[in-house]
Parts: structure tokens; C-alpha cells; sequence
């Protein structure tokens, strides 16, 4: 950690580690064999409070930020990159709902998502607009004092998992091209339909379902801020904490596939030689090279969520650059790392060969990485994203 943090971070992440080493790493494995969502997990990050990471301290929440986010979910994506998954999509429509809720949403949904009695989780990609997450077709229209939804959510992380569902929507009327609301989706409001879970290459854990909406009817009470508000809720809560969990997921993939090299060339020892692959020179030097990555990439990603608390007017950019630096950083050391590591992590299964897979996804999932480095370098210039 190289950013400053307060004791009650500090205390979050002693417990973190705690459930990371006794519960969420031993998991990871069969979690991935068997693409399933990681329930011990997720239960023992619920009791213990973590699920409460980004509520408000008003209703009981650990009320952390982006530095909170980033501290955690990297540690989760250290041990289990499908459990940091889930953890982080509930934690970015946990801080979606709490940034402009009402009482009502507070009683609902933040006081149990505090209390570890609530799941959330995110709903914005679409077939349709693909990697475009900020162009829902999914439509909402006025219907007596509630609304009506139609149309269909892709890759829903925690599909059919968590008790509500935050979704975008075009706006219910005179919308133009971009233009969305936020809506919280109870789990068993009547009309949900989900796909059969993805099967995926990598992050097999993450429960992806499609979500069908075929005129589903929500009370009003369910609309997350004004109508109208998409933009502010784009650049003030979605994208900063979006990025953070993914950024912080891919981190720690990074992180255990550097720690993997490590200590197969400590370990690995010559017969001929009676020396270990880490006396070899060139490979002191590219080691040198991937620690170099991981440690700069850990420094952007925490500076960045340090600004983004501070509500800086340069935390944009640098959020933007965090996680398409995550995304190669994790994809470069897992490719190095298995190099590295030889004929023993190139086995069917290997932990490497997993965390390989797992990196793979970085670069896709929405904003990618190609985006996000245009942005970043419009962000830079002056120019607006879009
Ligand atoms: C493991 C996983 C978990 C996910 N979890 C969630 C979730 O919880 N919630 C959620 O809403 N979504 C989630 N997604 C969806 C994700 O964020 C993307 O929306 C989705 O992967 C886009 O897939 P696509 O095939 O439609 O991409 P396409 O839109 O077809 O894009 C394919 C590729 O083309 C390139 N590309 C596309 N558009 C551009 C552009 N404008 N500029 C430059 N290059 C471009 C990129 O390389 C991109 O990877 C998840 C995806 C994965 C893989």
C-alpha cells in the first residue's frame, strides 16, 4: 500500500486478507473448474462486513470510497479473480444507488446491502451496442405513476445471484443519442427472464446471464435520481467505480502471476548446476521488468482512486489510464509469467494457466482497452470523451 489510508481501511484490510487466505483463495480453483459462482466466498465477505464497503456510514456501511474499493478488491483479485468479479459489480451498484438515494432506497436497499442481507450488481451492456455500455436500447416508458421496461441485458455479473438489479435504460421521453436513467430492479419483480449462464474462457465464477425485461412494471420509486441525470451518474459514480473494481481485479491477477514467477525461480533447482533459475541473470532482469509493471501499475491505480475521493478535477484521466493499464499490465505478466515458469505451469489447470485466461477478459470488458486509451489521451488534451 502506498497511498496513505485511514485505520478503519487499514482494519478492512487485515480482515480482507483474512478471508481471502482462508476462504476465497482455497475456492479458487473448483470455481473455476467448475464455473461456479463463489458462495463461501461471498458468505463469509457478507458476514463479515465487506459487502457494506461502499454504503453510506449513515445506515451502517464501512462508507469507503475509491481507495477503499481498489485496496480490497485488489486483495480478492489476488486470491480469485471471479470472486473480485462478483464483489466489485455489487460494490460499483451499491455506491450507483447510494449516490442520490431517497429514503425509501435507503431503507430498501442500503441498510441490508450495510447488514450483509443484500446483494446488488450491475445490468448495463446489451447486445445491440456491445462495448458501448453508455448506449442502452433497453426502453422505459411512463406507464400511470410507474414505468414499464423493455428489452435485454447482457453479461450480467451476479445474473440471477443478487437481490436487486441496477439497469440502464433510455430515457422514458425526448431522450436523445446517449441519454439514459438508472433504475434498481428488484430480484423477484415479476416478468425477469434469465439466459442460461455463460460459459466462459476466463472468469468462469462470474455468473453472466442475460436478462431478459419484457414490460416489466416498476413504481417510480425505483428511478435512481432525476431523469436526466445519466451524465452525471456516467462521470461521477459509475465510471470512477467501475474502472476502480476492474482496475483492482486486474491488478491482483497481475500480482499472483508475478508472485507465481517468484517462487518457481527460487524453487527451481538444477541438477547439472546445483543453481536455481533465479542466479540466472537475463532472468533477474525480466522478473526486474515485471515487478516494475505491477508496482507502477499499483501507483496509478491508487493515486488515481486517491483523487477521485478528492473529488480532483485530474481524477478522470487518470481512473481512465488505471484500468487500460491494468488490463495489459494483467494480460503481459500472466503471458510472462508462464514463460517463466516453464513446463510446469503450461499443464492443463495450472494456477497460471488460469490467471492467463482470467487476464484475457481485461481488454473486452466495457469500457476496453482501446477506449479507454483514446479517452485518456482526450482527457489529456482537453477534448470531451465523446
Ligand atoms: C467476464 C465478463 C464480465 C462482464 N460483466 C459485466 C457486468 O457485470 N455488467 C455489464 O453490464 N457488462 C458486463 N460485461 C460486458 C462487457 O463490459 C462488454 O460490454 C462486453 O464484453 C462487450 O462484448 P461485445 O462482444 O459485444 O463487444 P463488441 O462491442 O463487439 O466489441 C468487440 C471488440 O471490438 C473493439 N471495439 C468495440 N468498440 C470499439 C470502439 N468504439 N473503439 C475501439 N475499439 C472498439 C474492442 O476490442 C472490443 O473488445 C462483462 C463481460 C465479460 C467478458
Amino acid at each position: 500500500m502506498n497511498e496513505p489510508i485511514s485505520d478503519a481501511l487499514a482494519r478492512l484490510r487485515e480482515i480482507t486478507q483474512s478471508v481471502a487466505a482462508d476462504v476465497v483463495a482455497p475456492e479458487a480453483e473448483a470455481v473455476d473448474a467448475q464455473a461456479s459462482w463463489p458462495e463461501a466466498g461471498m458468505s463469509t465477505l457478507r458476514a463479515a462486513g465487506l459487502t457494506g464497503l461502499t454504503a453510506p456510514r449513515k445506515v451502517g456501511g464501512q462508507g469507503q470510497g475509491l481507495l477503499g474499493l481498489a485496496t480490497v478488491t485488489e486483495i480478492l483479485g489476488r486470491a480469485c479473480s471471479s470472486t473480485a468479479m462478483c464483489y466489485g459489480m455489487h460494490c460499483v451498484a451499491t455506491a450507483v444507488i447510494a449516490a442520490k438515494a431517497t429514503k425509501l432506497q435507503e431503507e430498501t436497499y442500503l441498510a441490508p446491502i450495510a447488514a450483509g442481507r443484500h446483494l446488488t450488481t450491475l445490468a448495463l451492456s446489451e447486445a445491440g451496442t456491445g462495448a458501448h455500455f453508455f448506449l442502452p436500447e433497453t426502453r422505459l416508458a411512463r406507464d400511470g405513476g410507474g414505468f414499464t421496461i423493455s428489452g435485454e441485458k447482457q453479461f450480467v455479473t451476479n445474473g440471477s445471484r443478487a437481490d436487486s438489479y441496477v439497469i440502464s435504460t433510455v430515457a422514458s421521453s425526448g431522450a436523445r443519442e446517449g441519454e439514459f436513467n438508472c433504475l434498481v430492479v428488484d430480484a423477484q419483480t415479476p416478468g425477469l427472464q434469465w439466459g442460461d449462464a455463460w460459459r466462459g474462457l476466463g472468469m468462469r465464477g462470474n455468473e453472466s446471464r442475460s436478462l431478459r425485461l419484457d414490460g416489466v412494471r416498476l413504481p417510480i420509486s425505483h428511478l435512481l435520481g432525476e431523469e436526466g441525470d445519466q451524465i452525471w451518474y456516467v462521470f461521477e459514480v459509475v465510471a470512477p467505480y467501475f474502472l476502480t473494481a476492474i482496475a483492482a481485479t486486474y491488478l491482483g491477477i497481475a500480482q499472483a502471476a508475478l508472485d507465481l514467477a517468484i517462487q518457481h525461480l527460487k524453487g527451481r533447482r538444477f541438477s547439472h548446476t546445483g543453481g536455481t533459475l533465479a542466479d540466472v541473470e537475463v532472468l533477474q532482469h525480466r522478473v526486474g521488468q515485471l515487478w516494475m509493471g505491477v508496482e507502477k501499475c499499483r501507483l496509478l491505480l491508487q493515486h488515481a482512486a486517491h483523487l477521485g475521493d478528492l473529488g480532483s478535477s485530474n481524477a478522470l484521466t487518470a481512473i481512465l489510464a488505471s484500468k487500460a493499464d491494468a488490463a495489459n499490465v494483467a494480460v503481459a505478466t500472466t503471458n510472462e509469467a508462464m514463460t517463466l515458469c516453464g513446463g510446469m505451469a503450461y499443464r492443463e489447470n495450472s494456477t497460471l494457466a488460469r490467471l492467463l485466461r482470467d487476464a484475457r477478459a481485461s481488454h473486452v470488458m466495457s469500457p476496453t482497452t482501446e477506449m479507454l486509451t483514446t479517452w485518456t489521451g482526450r482527457s489529456a488534451l482537453g477534448l470531451s470523451l465523446f
